[in-house]
């Protein structure tokens, strides 16, 4: 039985450290037990930083959190710690996230550590098996992470992502880092250990061909704001809303048929910065078809048939 988790994200929030940045803004994201969410948009959309709150590595200044209902905004990291161990997070970079001075056994026994009451003995087991999994060798665990590729070095992120048996993995471009080559090898990896541990994914990268390869539904994020939601195959298609029409005309198609090929929107302008944002619809200065209207009315999230929601006064369905 599909179990639906929602987070929701009233009002706007804040990361980056010290430095306030209204990033993200009335999000509110559904998922599905045993499936994935892929998160798509420019760079600078506010993907990351929704990721990063939705597992409270950044704090939420103004604004709410749901999860599965709750509202979990205000809790302190201890009240928040039974939470945290069913989030976990793998980042773009896993040379950045992983301490260099610590050995990679060391580093997938720590989530081990601090959340569970296994011994010694049991977490060594247990690490053991991890490293089998993601398809690391067993002497493996005596080294450092910088002995590592790029490639097995995500696999030691992953493994201690996966540690505590988490209901949902925050994948932060988890490939973008990597060779083409090696790209691939990490997509099956995290599609096969979706389907053994029925783990929940929300996959945030900027290769729409990847995120098409693995997502159930996708949801595209234009200036801290969803835009389009919907299933997976729908939204590439026929994308509804002239922003996902333009990210997805830029991916080049592999046509097995002759003449399918599609025209390409190119967007002219920057993205505006999330802390002065455009009037009305963000998107209108971009827009190649905003009317008066997108000008001055912000257009609200609006469900059609086949499960999708698309925030545009004129919509493509
Ligand atoms: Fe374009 Fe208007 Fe739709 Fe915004 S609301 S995407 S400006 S048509
Ligand atoms: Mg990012």
């Amino acid at each position: 039985r599909a179990l639906m988790k929602r987070f929701s994200i009233g009002s706007r929030f804040s990361a980056e450290g010290r430095r306030t940045v209204h990033a993200v803004d009335n999000v509110s994201l559904t998922v599905r037990r045993g499936e994935t969410l892929g998160l798509v948009g420019e760079s600078g959309c506010g993907k990351s930083t929704l990721a990063r709150c939705l597992v409270r590595l950044y704090d939420i200044t103004d604004g709410k959190l749901f999860f599965e209902g709750e509202d979990i905004t205000g809790r302190s990291l201890n009240a928040l710690r039974p939470m945290r161990r069913r989030l976990q997070m793998v980042f773009q970079d896993p040379s950045a996230s992983l301490n260099p001075r610590r050995r990679v056994g060391d580093l997938v026994a720590e989530p081990l550590r601090i959340h569970t009451k296994l011994s010694a003995a049991e977490i060594n087991r247990r690490v053991a098996e991890l490293f089998d999994i993601v398809g690391l060798l067993p002497d493996h665990v005596t080294r450092y992470p910088h002995e590592f590729s790029g490639g097995q070095r995500q696999r030691v992120g992953i493994a201690r992502a996966i540690a505590l048996n988490p209901d949902l993995v925050v994948l932060d471009e988890p490939v973008s880092a990597l060779d083409v080559s090696v790209q691939a090898q990490i997509v099956n990896l995290l599609a096969d250990l979706q389907e053994k541990l029925n783990l929940t994914y929300i996959f945030i990268a900027h290769d729409l061909s990847v995120v098409r390869q693995v997502s159930t539904r996708i949801a595209v994020m234009y200036l801290g704001s969803v835009v389009e939601e919907g299933p997976a195959e729908a939204v590439f298609s026929t994308p509804a809303h002239p922003y996902s029409q333009a990210l997805i005309s830029a991916v080049p198609v592999v046509e097995t048929t002759p003449g399918g090929s599609r025209r390409r929107i190119l967007l002219t302008g920057d993205v505006p910065s999330p802390l002065n944002p455009p009037s009305g619809c963000r998107f209108h200065p971009r827009c190649p078809i905003a009317q008066d209207r997108c000008r001055t009315e912000r257009p609200e999230p609006t469900a059609y048939d086949g499960g999708r929601k698309v925030a545009c006064h004129f919509p493509t369905i």
